[in-house]
C-alpha cells in the first residue's frame, strides 16, 4: 500500500512511551516526565514580544523559501561571532526546525549505493533521515568507558569508496559528549580536498557546561569549506521548540538545492517565527547563560542522585540535557531483560517516562532528560532508585544474582 522507502524507517520508539504516559496522566496518574527533548523553560519575554510585532505590523506572509535576508544575516553573524567564520546569507538557508535542515540536506546530497557515517548512541532521525534519502548509514559506536568521546578514528576506520558523508552531532543527543578540537582536526587532516562530505549537527553548542573549546566549525571551513554543511537551530538555546526554526550554513549550490527542495515541500519557516528568531539572535544574551547555569545545576543533581546507587553507572555530560545511564546491572534474564522493558515496567509501575536506550541504537541504557524543574527530578530519582531496590531486593538483577 506504501511507498518502498517507508519500509526502510521506523516509527520513534520514544513514541509509544509518550503516548502511554500522556494517556496514564489524562487518567489522573501522576507522572514524572523525564523523556521529553525539549526544554521546560519559557521562551524569553524580548523574543515573544518580537513575534506579538510582526503579527501587530502585518508580517504574516510568504517570505522567501530561504528565509528573509535579515534572519539569514543574523545566522551569519551569529557564526562569525561564536567561531570566526564567514559566510553570506547566499549560504545559509532557514528551516522549519534543524531537523528540517538536516532532512533536506540528506535529500540534496544522498542517494543510493552512497554510505552515509554517523555515530551511535545517536538521534535517530539522523539514521532514518539517511535511509529516506536511499542511502545506507554506516555506525561507529562510542563508549562510555572514554565519556562517549567521538573520534576521528572511528569514522576514518570506516570509510569505503561508497562513503558519501560524515554526520557529527556535537554536543551529541542522547550523550552530551563533545567532538573535541584536536579530534575535528584530524577529521579535517584526512578528508580535506576529498569528496567527503561532512555535516555538523550543533543543535546543542549553546549548552555546553565546562568551558571545553569548541570551535569545530573553522577548521572545518577553512580547510573542507566546499563540502561541509553546519546545521543549527533556536529551538534549544532559545526555549523555542515549537516555534520551529532552524538553519543550515553550506556552499551556495547545496543551499540552493535545499532550498529548490524546501520551496517545493513547506516554504518558509513562519514568517513571525522568523521575526522571533532574528530578536533571539540580535537581543540580549542573558537568558541563554542563566538557562545554562539552571541545566548545570540539575545535571550535577541529578547525576549525584542517580549514581549514589552503584548498581547505575552514568557519565557526567559536558553538553545538552541529558543523562544516558547504564542500567546493564539491574538487567537479568529472569528479572527485566532489556532497557525497553524496564523503561516500560517503570512507566507502569512507578510512572516515570523516560526513553529507552534502543531508541539510540544503544540497549542497556536509559535516557533522562533534565530539561525539567529540580523538583521534579528529585522526585523522579526517588522512584527510579526505590523501583530499582525492590527488584533488587526481590533478587531480579544481574547485581543482586551476579549473572
Ligand atoms: N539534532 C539533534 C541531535 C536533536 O536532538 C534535535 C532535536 N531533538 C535536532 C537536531 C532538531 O531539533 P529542532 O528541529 O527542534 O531544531
Amino acid at each position: 500500500m506504501l511507498a518502498e522507502r517507508m519500509g526502510r524507517v521506523s516509527a520513534s520508539p520514544t513514541l509509544k512511551v509518550l503516548v502511554e504516559a500522556e494517556r496514564m496522566r489524562q487518567r489522573g496518574i501522576d507522572v514524572v516526565e523525564l523523556g521529553a527533548g525539549e526544554p521546560d523553560f519559557d521562551t524569553p519575554v524580548h523574543i515573544k514580544e518580537a513575534a506579538a510585532r510582526a503579527i501587530d505590523g502585518g508580517f504574516t506572509k510568504y517570505t522567501p523559501a530561504a528565509g528573509t535576508g535579515e534572519l539569514k544575516q543574523a545566522i551569519c553573524d551569529q557564526y562569525q561571532a561564536l567561531y570566526g567564520i564567514s559566510c553570506t546569507p547566499a549560504e545559509v538557508i532557514a528551516t522549519a526546525g534543524g531537523k528540517q535542515a538536516l532532512y533536506n540536506v540528506a535529500v540534496a546530497l544522498y542517494e543510493r549505493g552512497h554510505e552515509v557515517i554517523t555515530h551511535v548512541p545517536g538521534w535517530p532521525s539522523i539514521l532514518d533521515q539517511i535511509r529516506l534519502a536511499d542511502a545506507e548509514p554506516v555506525l561507529v559506536r562510542t563508549s562510555a568507558a572514554d565519556g562517549f568521546a567521538i573520534h576521528a578514528d572511528a569514522f576514518l576506520e570506516a570509510l569505503t569508496p561508497k562513503t558519501r558523508a560524515i554526520i557529527v552531532n556535537s554536543p551529541c543527543n542522547p550523550t552530551g559528549a563533545l567532538m573535541s578540537e584536536p579530534e575535528m582536526e584530524r577529521l579535517v587532516d584526512a578528508v580535506a580536498g576529498r569528496d567527503i562530505w561532512v555535516v555538523l549537527d550543533l543543535c546543542y553548542e549553546q549548552l555546553i557546561y565546562e568551558p571545553v573549546p569548541h570551535n569545530l566549525a573553522r577548521p572545518l571551513f577553512e580547510r573542507h569549506r566546499d563540502r561541509t554543511v553546519l546545521t543549527g537551530s533556536a529551538s534549544k538555546t532559545y526555549a523555542m521548540t515549537g516555534w520551529r526554526c532552524g538553519w543550515a550554513i553550506g556552499p551556495a549550490p547545496i543551499i540552493s538545492a535545499c532550498n529548490a527542495l524546501q520551496s517545493h515541500s513547506t516554504s518558509n519557516v513562519s514568517s513571525i517565527s522568523q521575526k522571533a528568531v532574528v530578536a533571539a539572535l540580535t537581543g540580549p544574551q542573558e537568558s541563554v547563560g542563566a538557562m545554562l547555569a539552571e541545566y548545570r545545576q540539575r545535571r550535577d543533581s541529578m547525576h549525584a542522585w542517580l549514581t549514589a546507587d552503584p548498581r547505575i553507572r552514568c557519565v557526567k555530560p559536558d553538553g545538552a540535557f541529558y543523562l544516558f545511564v547504564d542500567i546493564s546491572r539491574v538487567l537479568s534474564a529472569d528479572g527485566i531483560p532489556t532497557s525497553a522493558a524496564f523503561a516500560q515496567a517503570l512507566l507502569d509501575e512507578a510512572h516515570v517516562a523516560l526513553t529507552a536506550g534502543e531508541a539510540f541504537e544503544a540497549p542497556g541504557f536509559l535516557r533522562i532528560s533534565y530539561a525539567t524543574s529540580m523538583e521534579r527530578l528529585k522526585e523522579g530519582a526517588d522512584r527510579i532508585l526505590s523501583f530499582i531496590g525492590k527488584l533488587d531486593a526481590a533478587g531480579k538483577t544481574r547485581a543482586a544474582t551476579g549473572v
